[in-house]
C-alpha cells in the first residue's frame, strides 16, 4: 500500500475564521463540541481551471446545513465565495477539492452548547477521480427517516453510518456500499446519488430523505436538455435488474458509470458516457465562459 500522507501533515495555507494559517497549525483543542456531539456541517466542492463550480450553491447549502443543526455560519454567501476563492489561489493550484466546514467550539461541553463560537475552516488540495471501476454491494445500515435526524443537511454525523457501511463494502473487495431508505427503496451511495438507465430513460430516488446533490440536479438538468425523459420516483431494489446502465453522481465523483451491483453487471452504456462528456464541458466551460 501507499504511504499515506497525512492530512495535518502537509505543506501550504488553511483559511480558519477570517485568516490564513500554516497548515500544520490549523488545530482544535481535543474538547471541540463539533468533535463529541458532531455539530459540524461541511461542503466538497470542486475548482476547474481556477474557477469553483457552483461556489455559491455550496456556499449556501453551508449555510442552510448550519441553521439545520441551530447554528449561524457567521460569513455571507459572499464572503464564503471569496474566502474559498482566496483559499484556491493562495494554494496556487487550478483544479482542486474544497472543503469548507463550520462547527461548534470548545466554550461549552455537554449536549447543550448554543452559546458556542461557530468556527469555519476553507481547505483545498488536489484529488483526483474518486471512483475508479465502481462496484458496489448492499450497505450494512439504512439512510435514515427524515424524523430522525437532520437528513437534508450536510451535516458530519450523518456520515459516520456512511463510513461503517463503506468499509464494509471494501472489507468484501467492493469500492462502496448502496444504501436503501428506511422504507427499503433505493437511496444512494455513501457519497453519492444514484441513477438508472432503463430503456433509455432516467429513473432516480427522490431525495426526500438524502442530499439532493448540487451534481445530481445538474445532471439531470443535462439529460433534459438531451431530450432524454428523467423521473424521480421511489425505485424498489429488485428494479436493478431492469436496469441496463447505472451511474452516480457527485462533486467527488462527478458522473462515475457503476459495474456492478453484487450479482448485477452493468456495461459503461451510451447515456452514462454521454452526461459525462456533457458534465465534462459544462464544468470546464463554465471555467472558460466566466
Ligand atoms: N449524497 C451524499 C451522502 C454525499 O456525501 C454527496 C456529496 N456531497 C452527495 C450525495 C452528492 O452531493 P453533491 O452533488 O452536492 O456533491
Amino acid at each position: 500500500m501507499a504511504q499515506l500522507v497525512p492530512y495535518d501533515d502537509r505543506d501550504g495555507q488553511i483559511w480558519l475564521n477570517g485568516e490564513f494559517v500554516e497548515w500544520r497549525d490549523a488545530k482544535v483543542h481535543v474538547l471541540t463540541h463539533g468533535l463529541h456531539y458532531g455539530s459540524s456541517v461541511f461542503e466538497g466542492e470542486r475548482c476547474y481551471a481556477g474557477r469553483i463550480f457552483k461556489s455559491a450553491e455550496h456556499s449556501q447549502r453551508l449555510i442552510d446545513s448550519g441553521r439545520i443543526l441551530g447554528f449561524e455560519v457567521p460569513y455571507t454567501v459572499a464572503e464564503l465565495d471569496a474566502a474559498k476563492a482566496a483559499t484556491v489561489a493562495r494554494m496556487g493550484f487550478k483544479d482542486c477539492y474544497v472543503r469548507p466546514l463550520a462547527w461548534r467550539g470548545s466554550e461549552q461541553m455537554g449536549v447543550s452548547a448554543s452559546q458556542s463560537r461557530i468556527n469555519v475552516a476553507i481547505a483545498v488540495w488536489e484529488w483526483g477521480a474518486y471512483y475508479s471501476d465502481l462496484r458496489l454491494t448492499r450497505a450494512i445500515y439504512d439512510r435514515p427517516a427524515p424524523n430522525t435526524a437532520p437528513v437534508h443537511a450536510k451535516a458530519a454525523g450523518l456520515y459516520m453510518i456512511c463510513t461503517v457501511c463503506k468499509h464494509a463494502a471494501e472489507a468484501k473487495g467492493f469500492g462502496d456500499a448502496l444504501m436503501l431508505d428506511y422504507r427499503g427503496y433505493l437511496a444512494e451511495t455513501t457519497g453519492a446519488n444514484l441513477f438508472l438507465v432503463v430503456d433509455g430513460q432516467i429513473h432516480t430516488p427522490t431525495p426526500d430523505c438524502f442530499l439532493n446533490g448540487i451534481t445530481r440536479r445538474t445532471v439531470i438538468d443535462l439529460a433534459r436538455r438531451r431530450g432524454i425523459t428523467v423521473t424521480e420516483r421511489h425505485i424498489k431494489p429488485e428494479e436493478l435488474r431492469d436496469a441496463q446502465e447505472v451511474f452516480v453522481t457527485g462533486t467527488a465523483a462527478e458522473i462515475t458509470a457503476v459495474r456492478q451491483i453484487d450479482e448485477l453487471n452493468y456495461q459503461h452504456g451510451p447515456i452514462t458516457g454521454q452526461l459525462i462528456d456533457d458534465y465534462h464541458g459544462l464544468t470546464r466551460g463554465h471555467a472558460k465562459a466566466a
